[in-house]
């Protein structure tokens, strides 16, 4: 029997007793619990594989909530949060010390932010509580777009995917902590860097292991199909290399003739770099599913989305 669900009382029913559901947001599905219920934060990282070391993302409906969630809100920040909340930008800021330390992996900081999809404010909404949700996907793997994808990888171990049709945006939100008060990019992501520095100016990304202790999670290997991916800007000549395999190739918007060839997919036809970060993780997923040996990616042009496609499309290419 399927798990999918439009039922808002009944997410409401099983995230009030302890369990977990799996919920829409414009970014990708989480897979969502209740902040202050060890039992539904251990119930996260168990079902997800997920490390301890990987905090969590909390999420409220509304801004006046922000400040029991956090202790201190710098000016940028909340210029952050009035732009572009509700939408896919996730502020990391001094917990409050009822935060639970397993939703922040130890850290005296937490990740916030307003989903921008009416099914998960209207949930939000109807619970005395905030929910923690990381992606709804095995530690490490794709992330899914819709609740199909959720039910494929999940539906032994949780008890409903509350439905709230194909993610608009298609990538994880933009990540941004702060340093002495200054905004840094921790994740790129479904808010391109530009329209962020349109409200608090020029900001340094920190979206790498080595440079950003105080970004846990953000592995080199992660987003990744089990298929073999590559990424290049050199696309003929890598799908050459590939001759007599089975070659899946992702382009950014043309169509290529090559009888070697044996699926592709563009990721906008017209060009659209917004259009591209929503379809990516949906092609991948259909990729993925077709035994190729190798999935060959064009590199986007790195602006705006692309920067934040290009940095998905890096971290699945890395064994
Ligand atoms: P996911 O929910 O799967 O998109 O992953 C959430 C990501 O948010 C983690 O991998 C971390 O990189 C980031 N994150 C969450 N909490 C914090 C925090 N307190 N400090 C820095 N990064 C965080
Ligand atoms: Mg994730």
């Amino acid at each position: 029997m399927s798990i999918i669900s439009t039922d808002i009382s009944k997410a409401v029913a099983l995230l009030t007793n302890e369990e977990l559901v799996a919920i829409p947001t414009e970014t990708v599905y989480g897979l969502a619990g209740n902040i202050y219920s060890e039992k539904a934060i251990k119930a996260i990282f168990e079902t997800k594989k997920r490390p301890f070391f990987n905090p969590l993302i909390v999420h409220i409906p509304s801004i006046n909530l922000l400040s029991d969630i956090v202790d201190y809100i710098p000016e940028k920040a909340q210029q952050l949060a009035d732009a572009f909340w509700p939408g896919p930008i996730t502020l990391v800021l001094k917990k409050k010390a009822i935060i639970p330390d397993m939703i922040t992996a130890g850290k005296d900081t937490v990740a916030v932010r307003i989903p921008n999809h009416p099914t998960t404010l209207a949930l939000l909404k109807q619970l005395p509580f905030p929910l923690a949700a990381p992606s709804a996907n095995p530690f490490s793997s794709i992330s899914p777009t819709c609740a199909q994808h959720v039910e494929d990888y999940f539906k032994d171990s949780i008890k409903m995917v509350l439905d709230g049709g194909v993610c608009e945006s298609g990538i994880e939100s933009t990540i941004i902590g702060f340093i002495n008060d200054e905004p840094v990019i921790y994740r790129l992501g479904s808010t391109p860097i530009e329209a962020i520095e349109a409200v608090v100016g020029k900001i340094e990304i920190k979206n790498k292991k080595e440079v950003a202790p105080d970004a846990p999670g953000m592995l080199e290997r992660h987003y990744a199909p089990k298929t073999k991916t590559v990424l290049t800007t050199q696309l003929l000549e890598t799908i050459n290399k590939y001759n007599g395999k089975r070659v899946g190739v992702i382009t950014f918007q043309s169509e290529i003739n090559d009888s070697a060839i044996d699926a592709q997919m563009a990721l906008s036809k017209t060009g659209d770099l917004v259009e591209a970060a929503s379809n990516l993780y949906q092609i991948l997923h259909q990729l993925d599913k077709m035994q190729l040996d190798v999935i060959i990616a064009e590199k986007l042009p790195n602006y705006g989305l692309g920067k934040s496609v290009n940095d998905r499309l890096s971290r699945a290419t890395k064994a």
